[in-house]
C-alpha cells in the first residue's frame, strides 16, 4: 500500500533495468511492515546532481547508486563516511537534516558474504583480479579486515598501481599490497588463500575466465566471483573443476543492500528475505 506517509528509496544508475535491488528492498519492506517503496531511476550523468537534490527535497529516506555514478555521487554528497572516501565511491546516499550523506557498503557486503560462507579474511593472503570500482571496495575491505597480504592482478598494471596508491595511502597498508600483471602473476597465485574475480569478465554467459591457469593455486584456496548473474561463471566453473569451494556475488549484493538499511533506518535489513527475493527475481528473468 502507498499512503501519504510512504517513504521513498531510490536506485540511481544507468541502465537500471538489469537491477535486482527493487525486488530485494520491496520484499524486505513488505516482510518487515516498513512503509516504504523502492523505485529505480535511469539517470544520465549530467542529471545526477538534480536527481540527488530532488530526492533530498522530496524527503526521500535514501538511495543506492550504481554504475556509472558511484564516484560522482560521492563528490556530490555533503558528508561521507571514511569507507566511502577510501573506496572513492558511494553506493549508498542517506538524506538527513537537509544533508546528503554518502556511504559505501560494497566492501562490508563482500566481507559479510564471505563470513556467511565460512571464510574470514584476517591473516589471509588474498589475490584480487581486477582494478575497477568493485576491486577497490574489496581491497579496502581486505585491508580493513586485517588481510596479511593482497596481490592485486590486473590486465592494465598502471590501473592496479593507482588503485593501491589511493586505497592505501599509509605505508603500513601499502606494504601489504603487491601489484602485478594478470598475464605475469609471479608467485601470487601459489600464496593465495582467497582468489577473487573482481573483473567484469564473466558478465556474459560465454565470457572466458580471467584466470586461465589454476595449477599454482593451493588446494585449500577459496574462489570468489563478484558477479552474481550468471550464477556460475567460467571462473567459478574452473575453480569447481579444480575441487575448490566457491562463493558467487549474490551474497555481496544482498549484504550491501542489508547494510544500506543500516544507513537509512538505523537497523540492518533482513538479509534472508532479500536473498530469497533476489533468487526469485533471477529465476524469473
Ligand atoms: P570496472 O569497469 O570498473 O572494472 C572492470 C575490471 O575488469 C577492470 O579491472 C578491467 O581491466 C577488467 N577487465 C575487463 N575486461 C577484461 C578482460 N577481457 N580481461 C581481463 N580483465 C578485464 O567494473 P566494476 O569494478 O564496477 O565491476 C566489476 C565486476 O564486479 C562487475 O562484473 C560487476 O557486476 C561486479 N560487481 C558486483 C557487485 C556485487 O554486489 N556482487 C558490486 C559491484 C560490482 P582493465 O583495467 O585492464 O581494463
Amino acid at each position: 500500500m502507498v499512503d501519504p506517509e510512504t517513504k521513498l528509496c531510490a536506485l540511481l544508475g544507468n541502465p537500471v533495468s538489469h537491477s535486482g535491488s527493487p525486488a530485494m528492498h520491496n520484499a524486505a519492506f513488505q516482510a518487515t511492515g516498513r512503509n516504504a517503496k523502492y523505485l529505480a531511476f535511469a539517470v544520465t550523468a549530467d542529471q545526477l546532481p538534480a536527481a540527488i537534490r530532488g530526492l533530498l527535497a522530496l524527503g526521500a529516506a535514501g538511495a543506492n547508486v550504481t554504475v556509472p555514478h558511484k564516484e560522482q555521487a560521492l563528490r556530490l554528497a555533503d558528508q561521507s563516511t571514511e569507507r566511502a572516501q577510501k573506496t572513492g565511491a558511494a553506493n549508498v546516499l542517506t538524506f538527513r537534516d537537509g544533508q546528503v550523506i554518502a556511504d559505501n557498503t560494497d566492501g562490508i557486503g563482500f566481507v559479510q558474504s564471505l563470513r556467511e560462507a565460512g571464510t574470514e579474511i584476517r591473516d589471509r593472503t588474498v589475490v584480487v583480479i581486477g582494478a575497477g570500482g568493485a576491486a577497490r571496495a574489496v581491497v579496502w575491505a581486505c585491508l580493513d579486515q586485517g588481510a596479511r597480504r593482497i596481490f592485486l592482478l590486473n590486465r592494465t598494471v598502471e590501473r592496479a598501481q593507482e588503485l593501491a596508491r589511493v586505497v592505501a595511502p599509509d605505508t603500513e597498508d601499502r606494504d601489504r599490497i603487491q601489484v602485478a600483471s594478470l598475464a605475469e602473476p609471479g608467485t601470487a597465485l601459489s600464496q593465495g588463500d582467497i582468489i577473487i574475480n573482481a573483473t567484469s569478465l564473466g558478465l556474459r554467459a560465454d565470457d572466458p575466465s580471467p584466470l586461465r591457469d589454476w595449477t599454482a593455486v593451493p588446494d585449500h584456496a577459496v574462489a570468489v566471483d563478484l558477479i552474481y548473474a550468471p550464477h556460475v561463471t567460467a571462473f567459478l566453473a574452473a575453480a569447481q573443476e579444480r575441487g575448490l569451494p566457491t562463493v558467487d556475488g549474490q551474497g555481496m549484493l544482498v549484504w550491501q543492500a542489508a547494510y544500506s538499511w543500516q544507513a537509512w533506518f538505523g537497523e540492518l535489513g533482513p538479509a534472508g528475505v532479500m536473498a530469497a527475493a533476489l533468487q526469485a527475481w533471477l529465476n524469473s528473468r
